[in-house]
């Protein structure tokens, strides 16, 4: 068992932690089921968009150079519903948006251009350029194209385009079983009076809610009891049913060493601090396949440990690109003062009229108060160093929600 005493960088723990993922395997589902699931292999066309040539506008279809004054409108053509006419010169077909271009004719003519008499119509203008308003076979898309790449999460542009192209199921990675406890002797449901010393158990709904939203396979594992043995005894069980195994609390020095003890017992330990904050007590093992991290009690510290690490690892083992998102380039709109270590503060980030990204903390940063994440939608990375971070300087984001126009 081996025992890592210095402080890692988030960059180093997140290198050790993608070093032993594996991949899922991939699974078949249909379409309606797709949303949100990563795609496991490239998807490509298996045939043209559109399939005939479509009008794209309500109007007539016509030959382009036939020069009749007038012509005589011989059928309609509506989506859906293909008419056995044939264009001829003096001849017109009434088509609809979406309809099969019927035969012989090469463009369609507007309504709003033309004069419609009795059974003839009249082009209102000089020219008909050949292909107006048609969509050829594969203009859209060409039957072999790589339409959506592997890794990506499924949303309903890749759903309607693969639903559009015949497509009925898509392989798709398994989603991560993750197994998720809280321990501590103080903690007490929502909805359970408070005793004294008690708090209620955030982390656990946190958490659950966490691993929805990233499309795990949840199942709340419960608290793990104040007893070694028998929390070693529970993880195990865990262990064997779970990709991924997360706890939360029990890591801080002076505590009772409670998950670390455990959890050296069980596997391999490869992190045990890192060099951030919030966040520092952080354990992450492996036993076998299945991945076990030990997040900090804090609810903050517990949820930047999700999003940063154990959401990277989740993204690695669905093949999800990318596995860690690039951070963006802000500007500070307010002194900061850097503390002792990496640290992810809670942050919101908007553009400017000229784009420019600029970003200022949710208030006080202390990773017992998860009110500094609510309606944060970036971490903003402090660096140590001796003098206060001005206003206009830059600094690095990590983005966790989209970015408006505006400061809220
Ligand atoms: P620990 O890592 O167990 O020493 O916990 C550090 C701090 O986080 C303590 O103040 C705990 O009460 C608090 N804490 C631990 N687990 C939870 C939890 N599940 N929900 C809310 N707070 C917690
Ligand atoms: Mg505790």
């Amino acid at each position: 068992m081996q025992r890592t005493s210095r402080m890692l960088t988030p960059q180093e723990a997140l290198d050790i932690i993608l070093a032993h993922v594996q991949r899922l395997p991939s699974e078949e589902v249909g379409l309606m089921d797709a949303a949100g699931r990563v795609l496991a292999e490239p998807l490509y066309a298996p045939e043209d968009h559109p399939p005939f040539p479509a009008a794209t506008m309500d109007g007539y279809a016509v030959i382009h150079d036939d020069t009749s004054p007038w012509r005589e409108v011989i059928g309609e053509q509506f989506a859906g519903h293909v008419t056995d006419v044939t264009v001829t010169p003096g001849t017109a077909v009434r088509i609809t948006t979406g309809a099969p271009l019927p035969a012989g004719a090469d463009a369609v003519v507007p309504v709003e251009d033309v004069e419609l008499v009795d059974d003839h119509i009249v082009i209102r203008r000089e020219e008909v350029r050949p292909g107006e308003n048609v969509r050829p076979v594969g203009a859209d898309v060409h039957r072999g194209e790589l339409i959506v790449p592997a890794g990506t999460v499924l949303g309903p542009a890749e759903i309607g385009l693969a639903a559009s192209l015949g497509t009925a199921s898509v392989p798709v990675s398994r989603r991560p079983r993750v197994s998720v406890l809280s321990t501590g002797d103080e903690l007490v449901d929502p909805g359970q009076p408070l005793g004294p010393g008690q708090i209620r158990d955030s982390n656990r709904f946190m958490l659950v809610a966490a691993l929805q939203q990233a499309g795990a396979e949840v199942v709340w594992a419960g608290r793990g009891p104040d007893d070694v043995e028998r929390l070693t005894e529970l993880l195990r069980e865990r262990i064997a049913e779970s990709d991924v195994v997360i706890s939360s609390g029990g890591v801080s020095v002076g505590e009772r060493d409670l998950i670390s003890a455990a959890l050296r017992t069980l596997g391999t330990v490869h992190i045990e601090r890192l060099f951030m904050k919030p966040g520092k007590p952080f354990h992450f093992v492996t036993v076998g396949r299945t991945l076990l991290f030990g997040l900090p009690g804090n609810p903050v510290s517990a949820l930047v440990g999700f999003e940063i690490f154990v959401m990277a690892a989740l993204r690695a083992m669905t093949g999800q690109q990318p596995v860690v998102p690039e951070p963006v380039t802000v500007v500070l709109a307010h002194p900061i003062e850097p503390g002792d270590r990496i640290e992810y503060q809670r942050a919101i980030v908007w553009c400017d009229e000229t784009g420019t990204l600029f970003a200022r903390n949710t208030g006080p940063q202390s990773s017992a108060r998860l009110l500094s994440a609510v309606g944060a939608n970036a971490y903003l990375i402090v660096p140590p160093r001796a003098e206060p971070y001005r206003p206009g300087e830059r600094l690095r984001a990590i983005l966790r929600r989209p970015v408006h126009g505006q400061a809220r």
